[in-house]
């Protein structure tokens, strides 16, 4: 497994850094639950509330965040949920749009780091007819995909049962992970 690179780390501190001056982060989650009607059985809305190893998250921005999916179609396959509770990607506000796309730029880089994948499918199954299991909070889908088996996710993948996977999975991305935009702890 390679380690992070620091080169590529910087790069990632430098593109989200305007958020800092203009939002107030926790503040701004507060608000846009409050109005995103948080839905107390929606599992992407009672996620953020868990600890990082509980909830299986690996980065957490202003106004969206990272986990694993816990039914991955591959090892490593992350989905990105903007805190607010909202089902429709043409809802999403201009910033959720941005720290979405930016997390899923971090996180094929992150996964291209870790785990050598080598393609990726990356997309938004929009409504249950397109296929959203949880159809009304929004999750972008990264799946790693693997040309070959000599990389370290398929590898544990073979020999460990799924909940210990998930757990060094997020470990291993969650380290890799560039610094918080916001200077926040990744594990608070
Ligand atoms: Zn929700």
């Amino acid at each position: 497994m390679s380690e992070p690179a620091a080169e590529s780390s910087r790069d990632f501190a430098a593109a989200p850094d305007a958020f800092q001056r203009l939002w107030t982060p926790h503040r701004a989650v507060y608000i846009e639950k409050g109005q995103g009607a948080h839905d107390d059985d929606c599992p992407f809305c009672s996620a953020p509330d868990k600890t990082d190893e509980e909830a299986l998250i690996v980065a957490r921005g202003v106004h969206a965040y990272v986990l694993l999916n816990l039914f991955p179609y591959n090892p490593g396959h992350l989905l990105v949920c903007p805190y607010r509770h909202v089902a429709s990607y043409d809802r999403a506000t201009p910033e959720e749009v941005a720290e979405i796309g930016s997390l899923t730029q971090a996180g094929m880089r992150v996964l291209t780091d870790v785990s050598r994948a080598q393609g990726f499918n990356i997309g938004m199954n929009q409504g249950t007819v397109g296929g959203a299991g949880i159809a009304a909070h929004l999750h972008q889908h990264v799946v790693p995909r693997y040309g070959g088996d000599s990389n370290f996710f398929p590898i544990i993948a073979e020999t460990k049962a799924v909940t210990q996977l998930l757990g060094d999975v997020r470990i291993a991305v969650a380290e890799a992970w560039p610094s918080s935009p916001a200077g926040e702890s990744p594990n608070p």
